[in-house]
């Protein structure tokens, strides 16, 4: 999932969204795939290679579905999980309450306003986000 260029398929559906999307027909005995304004590719299929007029067959099929509203909406949908996954790998993130040394969850923290459900204490989720970033070698100090 991690090498799809997410940008350069957004942006290529975002050029063809005000056209009509592409649809097989038969064309004089040829595979087409066409909208309004004619026919946009055509699929060659020689007798000789069904396989190879299998494959590109399959891949018209594919093409067919995979209109610039499908792919702009699966773009949205896993753009929306990303985001949903950080926030709860974020709320389920274990931390060591600075006080009372015990491990609460950011979650945990949060519902309790920025107290830790232990001691009571104030907890600054920041600081602990701070340092993370310098442990991981992201950023050398605070500050930076
Ligand atoms: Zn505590």
């Amino acid at each position: 999932m991690s090498n799809i260029n997410k940008q350069q398929l957004r942006e290529a559906a975002q050029q063809c969204s005000a056209q009509e999307p592409l649809r097989i027909v038969e064309y004089h005995g040829k595979m087409c795939l066409r909208n309004s304004g004619g026919i946009v590719f055509t699929v060659l299929r020689d007798s000789s290679f069904p396989e190879y007029s299998s494959e590109n067959e399959n891949y018209a099929r594919l093409a067919e579905l995979s209109t610039p509203d499908t792919m702009l909406a699966l773009l949205d949908e896993l753009e929306a999980a990303e985001k949903r996954i950080a926030e709860l790998e974020r709320g389920s993130k274990v931390i060591k309450c600075w006080s009372c040394q015990k491990s609460v969850t950011v979650d945990q923290v949060t519902a309790e306003d920025g107290f830790c459900p232990s001691c009571n204490c104030g907890i600054d989720l920041e600081d602990y986000e701070t340092a993370e970033l310098v442990a991981a070698g992201i950023i050398t100090k605070v500050g930076e």
